[in-house]
């Protein structure tokens, strides 16, 4: 697997440009998410920045309130997914052993069944 170290070999700025076409269901000046190719629930969905950040390790001060925005949209999708009251699981995956494969952060956003603990 090859490691995307700039906006020109990324996935997610693709989607993000429209280079790439996904199932939008939000964009803002922020902050965009669609639905996931490959969905691990009834409901998946990533939240990315626009703003290109590789891992959670590469975050800085200045994005402070970016990553609080994105778990404001994933409150705001839950709720029009219809599953904010029953509940869900939001995560980022970092890196190898957090799984990461796209190197461009995004929030997981998964809905609509029961999710064990701990991961596997
Ligand atoms: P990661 O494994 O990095 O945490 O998550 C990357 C996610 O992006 C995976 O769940 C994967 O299914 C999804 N993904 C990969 N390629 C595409 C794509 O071309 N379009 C969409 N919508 N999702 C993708
Ligand atoms: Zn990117």
């Amino acid at each position: 697997m090859r490691m995307a170290t700039s906006e020109d070999d990324c996935l997610f700025c693709k989607i993000r440009d429209g280079k790439i076409p996904a199932q939008k269901v939000h964009e803002d000046d922020r902050a965009l998410a669609f639905r996931d190719i490959k969905p691990m629930a009834p409901t998946h969905l990533v939240i990315v920045p626009r703003k290109h950040i590789a891992t959670l390790n590469d975050l800085t001060v200045e994005d402070e309130a970016l990553v609080g925005h994105l778990h404001l949209i994933a409150r705001d999708l839950a709720a029009r997914e219809g599953f904010a009251a029953q509940g869900y699981r939001t995560l980022f995956n970092t890196n190898s052993h957090g799984g990461q494969t796209v190197f461009h952060i995004h929030l997981h956003l998964l809905g609509g069944r029961h999710f064990a603990w701990p991961p596997g």
